[in-house]
């Protein structure tokens, strides 16, 4: 017997994928550097499908029909370059290696660049939904070439999770396209997770709702356009009580927010393809500020706030949930614009409307909202930015008086709403007539000579700001 796919790295999710590729009845091929994790994982689950036992790179590439498959599943970083060194001596043109851990884009570039010259395929794979979505479906974005995913593409559609009958899973673009639209995925994961710390935040410090009765806000929010995994999480975690000091759960945790890195990626990322995210930006800066303890320590008694007493109007619950649901619009729609963004710098065919489609099930970002981000993106007639498709257009006007009023609320409070309040100057921002960029190049020209466009001439001109101040018409320096 030989085996369609070989996986090496069987820590949580390697063995989950493992699994969830026998449950699809696929001969699997097993190995970790380590046995103890593979006679593990064949002692707990070898039952679940047909499996075959390896203890070396040689003998898992033996295992293995033609072309052969092998998915690395290790640790992210040089552990990946180390077992792709191993493989390529073991492997044969048209043979793949598929990465399906958290690997940054840029290197899936390099290592899909490399082993294309020795006619191997290197296939990127974004994999999201965490240990549970990896046994039972996760959304899958594959990059490599599309070559590579004729061989693949069934296998990793067939083990993806399905939205109404339709895999979350399709080929994204070539070398790094899967990993750069899963850094997206998690970059947008934050800010959707900052969008609801603030608006449990705003209910409880503004509004005094305790996070039991909350949990029953966000059910009931869980029932309408806000529909999502992390919705219905949320509610779980605030309903939650500690059996240990009988108190909400949610106050016995420290109120410092970790990150292993893909949202500083994304970050990075938008930055260096001068993508405005500032949503997600916002939002690893918070997770930042709450890992400083000693600051916040000392600022708490240093700094004052001179708050101010509001008002709060009746609809205050309807007003949170609608800014809460503008914001998580604006997320997805600059998520969506650094895509399009990185297509053009990277030269992918990103198809916006089926990446949305691969979030509706199986990542942690699944959400309702994902289907009509799909839609909007469908057909010829593509927006040029989200909030400009009309459905969203229309949903996030309708909520601008509530999202202008939560967040004034929040500033004269002094209750920090940071992706709120930059939504909301990213969608003003955007509909201005006159920015005050305006001004800005003015200044750039006075103290560096950077030059400047003219609304009612074509050209490029500088003021001699040193001499007489005429303008005299410039060679374009940028
Ligand atoms: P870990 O990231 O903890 O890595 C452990 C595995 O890597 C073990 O099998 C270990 O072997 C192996 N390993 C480490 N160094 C080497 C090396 N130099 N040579 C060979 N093997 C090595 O495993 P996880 O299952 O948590 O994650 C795997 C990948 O999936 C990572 O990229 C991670 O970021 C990503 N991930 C993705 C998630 C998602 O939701 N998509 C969630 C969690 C992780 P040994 O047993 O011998 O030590």
């Amino acid at each position: 017997m030989s085996a369609q796919i070989g996986v090496t790295g069987l820590a949580v999710m390697g063995a989950n994928l493992a699994r969830n590729l026998a449950r699809n009845g696929y001969t699997v091929a097993l190995h970790n550097r380590s046995i103890e994790k593979t006679d593990a994982l064949l002692e707990k689950y070898g039952h679940e499908g047909d499996f075959i036992r390896t203890e070396s790179l040689q003998e898992l590439v033996d295992s293995l029909e033609k072309p052969r498959r092998v998915l690395i599943m290790v640790k992210a970083g040089k552990p990946v370059d180390s077992v792709i060194d191993q493989l390529v001596p073991l492997l044969e043109p048209e043979d793949i290696i598929i990465d399906a851990g958290n690997s940054h884009y840029e290197d899936t570039r390099r290592r899909e660049a490399a082993l294309a010259e020795k006619g191997l395929f290197f296939v990127g794979v974004g994999v999201s939904g965490g240990e549970e979505g990896a046994l039972l479906g996760p959304s899958i974005m594959p990059g490599g070439s599309r070559k590579s995913y004729e061989s693949l593409g069934p296998m990793l559609e067939k083990i993806s999770a399905k939205y109404k009958g339709e895999a979350c899973c399709a080929w994204i673009g070539t070398d790094g396209a899967g990993h750069f639209v899963k850094m997206v995925h998690n970059g947008i994961e934050y800010a959707d997770m900052q969008v609801i710390g603030e608006a449990y935040d705003v209910l409880r410090s503004a509004a005094g709702i305790e996070p039991a009765e909350q949990a029953d806000i966000f059910t009931e929010w869980n029932k309408g356009t806000l529909s999502s995994f992390l919705i219905e999480i949320t509610a779980e975690v605030l309903r939650h009580t500690d059996p240990r000091s009988d108190k909400p759960f949610v106050d016995i945790l420290v109120d410092s927010a970790g990150q292993k890195g893909t949202g500083r990626w994304t970050v990075v990322s938008a930055l260096e393809l001068g993508s405005p995210t500032s949503g997600i930006a916002e939002s690893v800066f918070a997770r930042g500020l709450s890992s400083q303890r000693e600051q916040r320590l000392l600022a708490q008694e240093t700094l004052k706030g001179h708050e101010s007493s509001v008002e709060l109007p009746e609809s205050f619950v309807e007003d949170v949930r609608l800014a809460l649901y503008a914001s998580k619009i604006v997320s997805y729609a600059q998520g969506m614009d650094m895509l399009g963004a990185a297509a053009k710098e990277y030269g992918w065919e990103l198809k916006l409307d089926e990446i949305a489609s691969l979030w509706r099930a199986g990542c942690i970002i699944r959400a309702e909202l994902l289907d009509d981000v799909m839609k909007a993106y469908a057909g010829e007639d593509r927006p040029a930015n989200l909030l400009l498709a009309p459905a969203f257009a229309e949903a996030i006007a309708e909520a601008v008086p509530a999202w202008r009023r939560v967040v004034a609320t929040a500033v004269q409070l002094g209750i920090p709403v940071p992706v709120f309040s930059s939504s909301l100057a990213y969608y003003d921002g955007l509909r201005r007539k006159r920015l005050p960029a305006a001004l800005t190049q003015g200044l750039r020209d006075l103290f560096g000579a950077h030059t400047y466009n003219r609304v009612d001439a074509e050209g490029t001109f500088h003021t001699q700001w040193s001499g007489d101040r005429s303008e005299i018409e410039a060679v374009d320096t940028h």
